[in-house]
């Protein structure tokens, strides 16, 4: 083995005693190290000290839709600091969260006759709120009389959290199931939905049929449908009609699920509507948001629920929803996040959104003549370029620096969901950058497979 001399730099600090998200120990790939973050640009330091200011096209994965150093974030973090910073939710409560529940559910997806969405877990994290949605999915089955109702129905193409249960409903291929074999429960899947560019009257009814069979077959061990609504995000940056969520709607209704929607990377405008679930006019009975939540500030999430779910659970003799983070209700991230909803509340986004998304469609288009790409598509403010092959993710994120964007592209996808204040001209640059860097790091080099389906 190599000895390892003194770490001097951050970077070598860094790799010599972190880990990153999905990342071996001490890996090989670069790292740039954050200097400054101000509106939707970050200064980078590369490993060998050179400096970048980019446009940060992934909104710090969908969170900070607001930007960074946002005076409004700023100062209610700064406010509630000069009061406290946390106290305990277990037989206490504090304004910022009250607050929030508030705004929360007056958001909520809601139709005239429909149950609304009233009641509010506070969350640490996207992955507790889906864990604790599940929950709450499973104990209202089994007070209402159906304790063997244990697993879930989902779509094939998800993703949900890295928790053991919210992993449990990612896709079983391209999930982490296979790492876990023994330990994730036996959940059923139906196929991805047609996409949205594409679907027909034939494809939609097809695979309604499938899920309904799916859902028959397995009905009696199912508590819930879990899906993210409208677009599939960490699973592939799949859109599919809205129609979709009313199909899943009539399922769960008709065999007694719960219908989930994980709207933690949809919810608060990206898609174009405040909520995804609001494309189709469906109401789920339970809600998990997240992400934006804060505007990118702090780490927090939500899951909202009907007050039949919620009634249902608390008369049964168990009662009690069984979660309670330590950090529940954490009242500098709830006061933050009553900024971000203020901000969000205040309707400028719907604009900004429809803005970003036709930019985004202008800007792609050229992309689509690349030879290594597959597809171009963009939904709200979420541009993706697939490419027929994986990204080379070393390369594409390198050159897409170059031309002062910052980007972290997946599997086969290069894309950007913005800042909601992202200029005409920053969107521009997003645009031009990341066409730029597939085409560099891509072409022609790359043949095209013609027999790819
Ligand atoms: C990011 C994400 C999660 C997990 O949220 P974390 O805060 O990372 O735990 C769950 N569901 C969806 C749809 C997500 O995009």
């Amino acid at each position: 083995m190599r000895h390892e001399s003194m770490p001097t730099s951050l970077i070598q600090r860094d790799r010599a005693r972190l880990w990153h998200p999905y990342a071996a120990a001490s890996p090989d790939l670069p790292l740039w190290e954050v200097e400054a973050a101000d509106g939707v640009r970050l200064r980078l330091r590369g490993d060998d000290g050179t400096q970048h200011e980019v446009v940060d096209a992934m909104s710090s994965w969908w969170s900070a839709v607001h930007g960074y150093r946002h005076p409004a974030l700023d100062a209610a973090a700064k406010r509630q600091l000069d009061r406290f910073s946390h106290v305990m939710f277990g037989g206490l409560t504090h304004s910022p969260a009250v607050e929030l529940a508030e705004r929360l559910v007056e958001m909520a997806p809601a139709a005239p006759g429909l149950p609304r969405l009233e009641r509010v877990f506070l969350a640490d994290s996207g992955s507790v709120a889906v864990e604790v949605a599940l929950k709450l999915a499973v104990q209202f089955q089994t007070a209402a009389g159906k304790p063997a109702r244990q697993r879930f129905l989902s779509i094939r193409g998800g993703y949900h959290g890295d928790t053991f249960a919210a992993m449990g409903v990612c896709d079983p291929v391209d999930g982490m199931h296979s790492a876990f074999p023994g330990l994730l429960a036996g959940n059923v899947f139906a196929p991805r939905p047609p996409a949205a560019a594409s679907a027909t009257r034939d494809s939609l009814q097809a695979w309604a049929l499938e899920v309904q069979d799916i859902a028959s077959a397995h009905a009696e061990g199912l508590a819930a449908i879990i899906v993210e609504p409208i677009l599939q995000g960490a699973g592939g940056m799949h859109a599919y009609p809205a129609e979709c969520l009313r199909e899943l709607r009539l399922i769960a209704d008709r065999y007694g699920f719960l219908l989930i929607f994980d709207e933690i990377a949809t919810g608060f405008g990206r898609t174009g509507e405040l909520f995804a679930a609001d494309h189709a006019g469906v109401v789920p009975d339970i809600m998990c948001v997240g992400k934006a939540l804060t505007g990118g500030y702090l780490t927090l999430a939500a899951m909202l629920c009907t007050g039949e779910v919620a009634s249902t659970v608390s008369e049964d003799c168990a009662g009690a929803l069984l979660h309670g983070p330590t950090f529940m209700g954490n009242p500098l991230a709830c006061a933050v996040a009553n900024a971000s909803l203020g901000i969000i509340g205040d309707g400028g986004w719907r604009a900004d959104v429809a803005r970003i998304g036709a930019g985004l469609t202008a800007g792609l288009g050229s992309a689509r003549e690349l030879e290594a790409v597959r597809d171009v598509r963009t939904i709200g403010a979420v541009g993706v370029i697939e490419l027929h092959d994986a990204v080379d993710v070393t390369a594409v994120t390198t050159a897409a620096i170059r031309h002062g964007v910052w980007v972290r592209p997946f599997r086969n996808l290069v894309y950007t969901m913005p800042p909601y204040i992202s200029t005409a001209a920053d969107i521009q640059q997003i645009t031009a950058g990341m066409t730029a860097a597939v085409a560099e790091v891509h072409e022609p080099s790359t043949a095209r497979r013609g027999d790819a389906a």
